[in-house]
């Protein structure tokens, strides 16, 4: 990078955090994720009130929704709320939200031919 004319290029000794510990608020914009129990921090370096770890995934997330099981709060990363039965607050929901909507299926083909049989 030096070649290319950028005078100014350090390396964040002690990493990020360090950097954001030394200079708060100053030169950081947005929040840092840390892959840990905290997921990410802000500028004052307290766990992210945005981002929790997806229950699917591991992921960081940021999308805010309501269990399709259970009906808690939880926070999804963007890739698993594609799918239906993991707009769930856990693994576990997301297993019995799946078996239900299969056995609901199950039961709605069955009364489909159940329908067409008393029809003859
Ligand atoms: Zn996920
Ligand atoms: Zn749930």
């Amino acid at each position: 990078m030096h070649q290319q004319g950028f005078k100014n290029v350090y390396q964040l000794d002690g990493g990020i955090l360090n950097y954001i510990e030394q200079r708060p608020n100053k030169n950081f914009e947005g929040e840092c994720f840390v892959f840990d129990h905290r997921v990410a921090v802000d500028q004052k370096l307290q766990p992210s009130s945005t981002y929790k770890l997806c229950p699917h995934c591991g992921q960081p997330g940021a999308t805010q929704i309501q269990c399709r099981k259970c009906e808690a709060d939880a926070v999804v990363c963007e890739a698993c709320i594609q799918a239906e039965h993991l707009q769930t607050c856990s693994k576990n929901c997301a297993h019995h939200y799946q078996r239900n909507r299969e056995v609901k299926g199950r039961q709605q083909a069955q009364g489909y031919r159940f329908e067409v049989t008393r029809g003859n």
